[in-house]
């Protein structure tokens, strides 16, 4: 069914919580059917995709912007002998909602990302991640209606080209626009623990009463004798998430406003001399982390708060104090313009410190 409606205001449907107007908003919940029509309608030149409105800031009233709404939201669980499950989720289904399903099915794998807000459809064009877990390590493969073509194609997980925060979904030509309509992803019924993030085990570790051992490594017979379960990491990355980022039902956000850089080695010792000479010698080391390849990672929030950005407002936005990553509308009176001033005086004063350029994980429209 599709559903059409004039200058609407998207506000309530993304978690900023910013006013966002819009010159038409499309729902559909029968992407077979309604995609073809709305690509013969010309509905899609043009247009903008919003799943959840988790990711995205609408910097100023768009009035000749179409923004197309996926609402198709089924899920089928198929196990296979060799205890996989594949597990397809329509583009609307709520990530955190499937998270849920699979654990208490006893599926492995997407426990790591509960709480993520946002849908099933977003997090495979953002490749989601959290606490050593990225989407792109489940997914099999994407079904997508491109508009250039007109018609269906599926994407295989290699066509998909994922990396940190990027997928092929990301790198369209203007004139293309994929709709992805279902995500294919492959579950395991047997224990697969990914507990490479320290936190996560320090927590699970305590929740079982066990000994955290060598931290080289991990107690995972213990975990499993102790009767570890995906519901139970999903319960202590809720606990984990809560202690540091903004409530979506209570705070607006993007969640982490910024990627964490990646520079190459040599850059990496120009930032730490840098940081160095400004800083002093009791100052703390900059962290970073090594990557296969030969580049570094850094930590955008670490840069962040050394950097001195912490305390800085424009309007009613701010850094959120436990996790200065994350823009929020703090007096949720907050605009568009607040948000970017925001962010350009965050970028700046990055800048002048570390010598190193923030960019953007939220999408901008
Ligand atoms: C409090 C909070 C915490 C967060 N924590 C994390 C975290 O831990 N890790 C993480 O990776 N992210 C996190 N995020 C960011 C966000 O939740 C994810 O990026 C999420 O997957 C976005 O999904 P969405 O459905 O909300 O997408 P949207 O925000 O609606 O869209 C994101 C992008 O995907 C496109 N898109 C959406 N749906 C489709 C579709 N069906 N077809 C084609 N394109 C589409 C949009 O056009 C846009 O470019 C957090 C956000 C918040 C608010």
């Amino acid at each position: 069914m599709i559903r059409l409606r004039e200058n609407t205001d998207l506000r309530e449907m993304t978690t900023f919580g910013l006013p966002a107007m819009c010159g038409r908003l499309v729902e559909f919940s029968d992407p077979v059917n309604d995609l073809p029509e709305l690509d013969r309608r010309g509905l899609l030149d043009r247009a903008v995709l919003l799943g959840g409105g988790s990711n995205m800031l609408f910097t100023a009233p768009a009035p000749a912007l179409t923004v197309i709404h996926p609402a198709n939201d089924s899920i089928t669980v198929d196990k296979t002998p060799d205890g996989q499950a594949i597990v397809t989720a329509d583009a609307a289904v709520v990530l955190d909602g499937l998270c849920h399903t699979a654990s208490q099915l006893g599926l492995w794998g997407l426990e790591n990302l509960s709480g993520i807000p946002g849908h099933i459809g977003g997090a495979a064009v953002q490749n989601v991640g959290a606490y050593g877990v990225e989407l792109a390590d489940l997914v099999d493969s994407v079904t997508c209606y491109s508009r250039k073509n007109h018609r269906f194609v599926t994407y295989s997980k290699e066509d998909c080209q994922y990396g940190y925060r990027d997928s092929i979904f990301k790198h369209q030509e203007p004139d293309e626009l994929l709709v992805v309509c279902r995500v294919t992803l492959r579950l395991q019924a047997t224990p697969r623990l990914r507990l490479g993030y320290k936190g996560l085990y320090d927590t699970l570790c305590e929740r079982y009463s066990l000994d955290r051992g060598n931290p080289q490594q991990y107690n995972i017979t213990e975990l499993l004798k102790a009767g570890i379960s995906p519901l139970s990491v999903r319960e202590s990355v809720m606990s984990l998430r809560d202690s540091k980022l903004p409530a979506p039902s209570e705070t607006g956000s993007a969640g982490s406003f910024f990627k964490n850089p990646v520079v190459a080695a040599e850059t990496l010792e120009a930032i730490i001399s840098r940081w160095k000479e400004k800083s002093g010698p009791a100052a703390p080391p900059l962290p970073y982390h090594m990557l296969p390849g030969g580049t570094a990672k850094l930590s955008a929030a670490w840069l962040i708060d050394k950097a001195g950005c912490k305390p800085f407002t424009e309007g009613g936005a701010a850094l959120w104090q436990t996790q200065p990553l994350v823009i929020v509308n703090l007096s949720g009176e907050a605009t568009g313009a607040d948000v970017v001033r925001l962010e350009k005086a965050v970028i700046s004063q990055v800048e002048s410190v570390f010598g190193v350029t923030l960019t953007p994980e939220v999408i901008h429209i």
